[in-house]
């Protein structure tokens, strides 16, 4: 029996930041068993461009959603310009949406309201959802437990919060998403929340370009390419095709053979993102 493929729960393969390394990204991500990407768009003004993606390329999986770091930004009409990609896209997953205590200027109550219009979204049609968090977990917890949200539960994605966090946010539904980031050597309480997720609500991603997993953990054989420059500040970014590390640090951290953990992370992509 061959391995199951690989499923990327959470990356931007839209990002404008990629073009530059537009040919590598798609020789890289030709040498993967990928099945399945989720690209998230995280405003109106890229929206396009995964719908786009998404009707050229049958491995991506469109997400549409109002990034907490854009709901200063985005125009009076962003709910009824998501709702339109929702119709055109019947499989699409909404984000990526959440709360964000990190970003300067931050304006958690706005940020609340247009993730409560958005989980309303996707609990209405039963969408995945797929939410970003930093230091405002407590918040969050609140707010997905007041609902309302889909019968499929929701995707916290790059978890970072308390290990001590993860059995609630489990009981109320929650899908919990990491990359090989995790084993940066200064991210131990990543790692410790790793260690407590119950099997079946585990996914994988890259949340490529961001998140670039320290170089020991990177697939020279596959991608050896995968550390490219952005012509702009010459940030090294993560190349999408990196999944296969964070099967490898999945693997490594619950000790299960990468076979094992591809076949679980396969059941739990289709039961979250696929099935109805
Ligand atoms: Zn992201």
């Amino acid at each position: 029996m061959s391995d199951a493929p690989l499923y990327d729960a959470h990356c931007h393969w839209h990002d404008q930041r990629l073009n530059p390394g537009q040919e590598l990204m798609v020789a890289g991500l030709a040498q993967i068993p990928l099945a399945k990407a989720v690209v998230n768009g995280t405003h109106p003004g890229d929206w396009e461009a995964v719908a786009e993606l998404a009707e050229q390329d049958s491995r991506v999986l469109p997400a549409f959603g109002l990034h907490p770091w854009h709901v200063n930004e985005a125009p009076k009409d962003w709910l009824d310009q998501l709702q339109d990609y929702l119709h055109r896209f019947p499989y699409a997953a909404v984000g990526e949406a959440g709360l964000d205590r990190w970003i300067q200027g931050h304006d958690l109550p706005r940020q609340q309201a247009a993730l409560q219009a958005q989980m309303e979204l996707a609990a209405a049609e039963n969408r995945p959802i797929s939410l970003h968090c930093l230091q405002a977990w407590g918040p969050l917890f609140e707010q997905l437990q007041a609902g309302p949200l889909p019968a499929r539960g929701f995707h916290l994605h790059g978890y970072g919060g308390a290990p001590e966090m993860v059995a609630s946010f489990a009981a109320i539904g929650g899908y919990f998403s990491f990359s090989a980031y995790v084993m940066h050597e200064r991210k131990a309480r990543h790692r410790e929340s790793f260690a407590v997720i119950p099997i079946e609500r585990l996914l994988l991603e890259t949340d490529s370009p961001d998140m670039l997993p320290s170089v020991d953990w990177l697939d020279w054989e596959l991608t050896g390419n995968a550390v490219f420059a952005d012509e702009g500040g010459g940030r090294a970014m993560h190349h999408p095709a990196n999944i296969t590390a964070s099967y490898r640090a999945a693997s490594k951290l619950t000790g299960m053979p990468e076979s094992a953990i591809r076949l679980q992370v396969e059941r739990n992509f289709h039961r979250f993102f696929l099935e109805a």
